[in-house]
């Protein structure tokens, strides 16, 4: 299907704020590439982040049952309002996406489907703390579609030993699936940003990729492990203890005998470990000083603190 792209923020004379990171999309090809990585039906609730003046919130309530459109700018939500205002389908909610309720935000979608989808052009100066919060309401979700910078998509899809494996790298790959389903150029944007995009899926695992005791222990081992990149993991599991407290009780030698007995070589750099070989270590310090009973003390989708 092809969509007419209305430049609706030209129209309206409404000047985009760069610190929103409103690049408005102005090709319609790529509102396809989206769509198709969505695989819409009848039977889908879709959650939009950031609206902006609708190009892609018209496309999805073509295909979708519902589309829930949040945008922070009240400019925009006003377009919004007066465009979809003869839309059963669609629902505008003012906001800070970050600051949203997610169980609130998709209650009703749980009435018609049990996971709702994600459909996003991302603002690119929050992209990574929005995809972090989606995936600490993974439950929630069926799956992410996301137009995000290329450098973004990178470190999503990353592998252990290259450049841009990290521990964001991990978070995103411990509940998803990624893949990169096609590079969009600055020009598919009104105004363009000076990088390429890309659009991402990330299918939502029915179990995260490693099983560990204690979740919180296994982040708190990941970001640990990365916090100084260029120091073996050994040294930078002994620093983490400052800041991480599920750290904080471990000693020099323990690690080190944990390493050798989970199979890690203790001179290894965090980037060039797996998710499982960190589920291993992980596991292994919960059981030396680690709380097994520990693991329901999040409420992961309340609001975003950080
Ligand atoms: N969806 C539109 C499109 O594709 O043309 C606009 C995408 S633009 C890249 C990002 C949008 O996110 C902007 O409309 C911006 O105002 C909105 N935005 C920025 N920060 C936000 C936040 N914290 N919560 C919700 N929306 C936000």
């Amino acid at each position: 299907m092809k969509w007419k792209i209305k430049n609706l923020s030209k129209e309206s004379k409404i000047r985009p704020r760069k610190n929103l990171g409103q690049n408005f999309l102005i090709d319609h090809n790529v509102l396809g590439v989206i769509a198709d990585a969505a695989e819409l039906t009848k039977d889908d609730v879709v959650v939009e982040i950031g609206a902006g003046t609708g190009t892609l919130t018209e496309a999805l309530s073509q295909e979708a049952r519902l589309v829930i459109a949040v945008e922070i700018d009240e400019r925009l939500v006003s377009v919004l309002h007066k465009r979809f205002s003869g839309y059963p389908n669609v629902e505008v909610v003012k906001g800070d996406f970050l600051q949203l309720n997610l169980t609130e935000l998709t209650a009703s979608s749980t009435l018609i489907s049990e996971k709702s989808k994600v459909v996003a052009n991302l603002p690119y100066y929050i992209t990574s703390p929005i995809i972090l919060r989606l995936l600490s309401c993974a439950k929630l979700f069926e799956r992410l579609v996301v137009l995000v910078q290329k450098e973004v998509a990178e470190r999503i899809v990353a592998v252990p030993g290259s450049k841009r494996y990290g521990a964001f790298s991990v978070a995103v790959q411990y509940h998803s699936d990624p893949e990169i389903m096609a590079i969009v150029p600055p020009e598919a944007f009104w105004p363009q940003p000076k990088v390429d995009s890309a659009v991402v899926r990330m299918l939502i695992r029915e179990t995260p990729r490693v099983k560990t005791f204690d979740e919180g222990m296994f982040f708190a081992v990941v970001r640990g492990g990365f916090l100084k990149r260029r120091k073996t993991i050994l040294r930078a599991l002994s620093m983490a203890g400052k800041t991480f407290p599920e750290l904080a009780s471990i000693q020099d030698d323990d690690i080190r005998r944990i390493l050798r007995e989970v199979g890690v070589d203790s001179k290894r750099r965090a980037e060039t470990i797996g998710i499982e070989e960190f589920g291993r270590i992980a596991d292994a310090i919960t059981l030396e000083c680690g709380d097994l009973g520990q693991d329901e003390r999040h409420d992961v989708c309340e609001p975003f603190k950080g």
